[in-house]
């Protein structure tokens, strides 16, 4: 059974940014104003998302990390509700299978906070009181400690996994309006620093800056618009000429509803548009689609950042359109 466990949880949790991903939605979900995500070792070791949120409620407790536990029930009334992305209960019981997962925390209710250590099952092996603000903090031991293989590679490539993560947390920080985010790495002689810090400020603009720098901020201009009707677009990209020179794609942040999302057809879409006023250099892009939820379908791959159009055919046509009038070249 426990076997059978882990290869189904390895297909929810691919990596490291795609299980700091789970635990910081979660974070988000509890209404966390702010998150820290501590690395050790840049991850290899044990990484936690410290947060502010509402806690976790000692009736809880036991169910936390079974499978299919969620206390997100789906009968939101606002279909955009950020609850959307939550992960149908996988994700705690994913990092049970795979790691060493212990949980801190405490909500409003209680004066004392529990710290709770879980087995690969997902059962309690230990419990006992602690100190600690509200909130909650989940750790995650020795990733992928009983698959040798992925274990291994993890290991080997913990310089790449640390790259993807930091990449995912600059989208977090700029879309996650009024939420502080903090992440710190501490290195195998102990020596701790912080790799991104952000204010939580409420505005795109001043989390660009935050992330990219004023100079940047400088050489984008605002996109906003409507297409068909239900789906609005804002954010921010390159101004003709005005690229980020980098490699392909690593400055574009494509969001739907404000969670982060991988568009590759809209990356490629951009960059080729763009490419008609300058060859070289590629865009800089910063985008949210506000869209209500029954038109696009973001359960289709395990870790939910691909994301699918339910009419792809028309809000790319659309999107064309308007970006060709951005780039066309008696733009003012
Ligand atoms: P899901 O997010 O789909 O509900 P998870 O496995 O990610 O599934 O989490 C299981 C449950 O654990 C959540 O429904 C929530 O009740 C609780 N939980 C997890 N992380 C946190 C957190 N940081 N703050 C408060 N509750 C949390
Ligand atoms: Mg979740």
């Amino acid at each position: 059974k426990s076997a059978i466990h882990r290869i189904c949880a390895g297909q929810v949790i691919l990596d490291l940014s795609s299980a700091v991903k789970e635990l910081v939605e979660n974070s988000l979900d509890a209404g966390a104003t702010s998150i820290e995500i501590a690395l050790k070792n840049y991850g290899e070791e044990w990484f936690q998302v410290i947060d502010n949120g509402c806690g976790i409620s000692p009736n809880n407790f036991k169910v936390l990390a079974l499978k299919y536990h969620t206390s997100k029930l789906t009968d939101f009334p606002d279909l955009q509700s950020l609850t959307t992305f939550g992960f149908r209960g996988e994700a705690l019981s994913s990092l049970c299978a795979l790691g060493n997962l212990t949980v801190e925390t405490r909500t409003r209710n209680e004066s004392i906070a529990t710290h709770l250590t879980f087995d690969h099952l997902g059962l309690i092996t230990a419990e006992k009181k602690m100190a600690r603000k509200i909130g909650t903090t989940v750790a995650v031991k020795n990733l992928f400690c009983d698959l040798p293989v992925r274990r291994k590679e993890f290991s080997r490539n913990i310089r790449k996994e640390y790259g993807k993560l930091i990449s995912l947390l600059n989208a977090y920080a700029l879309c996650a309006k009024g939420v502080r985010l903090v992440c710190t790495n501490t290195t195998a002689k102990n020596i701790k620093s912080v790799v991104l810090k952000t204010q939580g400020s409420d505005s795109l603009k001043d989390n660009i800056i935050t992330v990219f720098g004023m100079d940047t901020f400088t050489c984008l201009e605002p996109v906003n618009m409507r297409i068909l009707d239900t789906c609005k677009v804002d954010g921010f990209i390159s101004r003709p000429g005005q690229g980020s020179g980098r490699n392909l794609g690593d400055r574009q942040f494509f969001f739907v509803n404000g969670r982060p999302v991988d568009m590759p057809k809209v990356s490629k879409l951009i960059n080729e548009i763009y490419k008609g006023a300058n060859s070289r250099q590629y865009p800089i892009a910063v985008i949210n689609f506000a869209i209500p939820t029954k038109a696009c379908d973001v359960n289709v791959t395990p870790d939910k950042r691909k994301i699918f159009f339910s009419d792809e055919v028309s809000i790319m046509s659309s999107l064309r359109e308007a970006l060709e009038k951005i780039y066309s070249p008696n733009h003012a």
